[in-house]
């Protein structure tokens, strides 16, 4: 169900306003938070005269086709630039997240700055740090929701090939290209509408997908020979990584992204676990058949949450400890396990 309380903003935008706008999105952003808050970017400029994108840290390289990357600012590399406007923002649009610790040290500033801010997000249990929100959990993707705020709040003339673009990416991606159960009939009207709009599905589907180095192949092949793990008492699939091995495949931002969802291929498999050690902390994967939840799982005990089939956490702790403390919680969840 959509909560929207954006009417005001609406006006004040058909007014003119607004005249600075600072976008952002969650940290390490996906097809859906670049595509996203690229897509509201190129929208946005028709009324706003100063907009800035920024991500928290940096993202995948099969995303910096996308119509607009050029402009975004990472607060990694550029973080005097993007305090400065972030805390002179007329308003702030946050994306694809709704708690501000998903935007690490960006979020402080993002509650201290006077902006008005604005969530458009997918997400459940959103924290209430806004003013204006646009959300819907049901919603396949942020990029719908923007879509579906253009069109109905300003008019769909106003999605160019651009747009479009950048919002068939988040669609497609958040979907899984369009085979999980968050794809409606509604999300394939809109893949329809945005096609009409000018989104080349099939470029925008090399650009994502078939553009991938010969080492993140090798580290897929890897994991699944040499490091995919079993819990048939709990119908569970486990892959963990350590630095040496990460070092040795020379992973890059987004190299890890899809390996969890081959141990949710396999038969008998209900939930899907990939743990990796990032630098900075433990980062989990999580992924589920039918209705058990997930984002129960990676809240309950590694501090994350996320869609009730598609989830992420984290831990502090070190990686044997982690994969060792998940392989003893999973049978508290046993009986739901084997009921999927
Ligand atoms: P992924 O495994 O692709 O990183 O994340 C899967 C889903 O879980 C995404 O929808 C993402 O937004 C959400 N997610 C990932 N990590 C976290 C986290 O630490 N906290 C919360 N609340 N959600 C997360
Ligand atoms: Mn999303």
């Amino acid at each position: 169900m959509l909560i929207n309380n954006t009417a005001p903003l609406v006006q004040l935008l058909n007014e003119r306003k607004i005249n600075s706008v600072v976008i952002t999105t969650h940290h390490k952003p996906d097809g859906d938070a670049m595509g996203s808050i690229l897509g509201l970017w190129g929208f946005l400029r028709e009324f706003v005269s100063d907009v800035v994108v920024c991500t928290p840290t940096d993202y995948a390289e099969n995303l910096f086709w996308l119509p607009g990357n050029e402009y975004v600012l990472d607060f990694e590399k550029s973080a005097n630039e993007v305090a400065q406007k972030v805390a002179h923002a007329d308003a702030i649009f946050c994306l694809d997240f709704n708690r501000l610790s998903r935007i690490n040290q960006l979020g402080d500033l993002v509650r201290d700055s006077k902006a008005t801010k604005v969530m458009m997000d997918h997400h459940l249990e959103p924290e209430s740090f806004s003013h204006y929100t646009y959300w819907d959990y049901e919603a396949s993707s942020t990029c719908e929701l923007v879509y579906q705020w253009i069109a109905n709040e300003f008019g769909a003339d106003h999605v160019t090939p651009s747009i479009a673009t950048c919002l068939y990416t988040g669609l497609m991606t958040d979907t899984g290209n369009f085979q999980h159960n968050n794809t409606k009939p509604a999300t394939l009207r809109l893949a329809a509408d945005l096609m009409e709009h000018g989104a080349d599905h099939l470029t925008i589907h090399a650009n994502i997908y078939d553009v991938f180095s010969l080492d993140r192949s090798r580290l897929f092949g890897y994991s699944l020979y040499k490091k995919l793990e079993i819990i048939p008492e709990c119908k569970t699939a486990l892959i963990y990584l350590d630095r040496d091995e990460l070092k040795a495949f020379h992973v890059q931002t987004g190299d890890t992204e899809g390996l969890v969802n081959f141990g949710l291929g396999l038969k008998n498999i209900v939930l899907s676990v990939l743990i990796i050690d990032r630098t900075e902390r433990i980062k989990m994967s999580f992924r589920s058949k039918g209705d058990f939840p997930a984002n129960e799982l990676a809240g309950k005990y590694f501090e994350g949450g996320g869609h009730r089939n598609a989830a992420g956490g984290q831990s502090t702790d070190t990686l044997e400890a982690t994969v060792e403390k998940f392989k003893r919680v999973v049978w508290e969840y046993q009986e739901q396990l084997l009921a999927v």
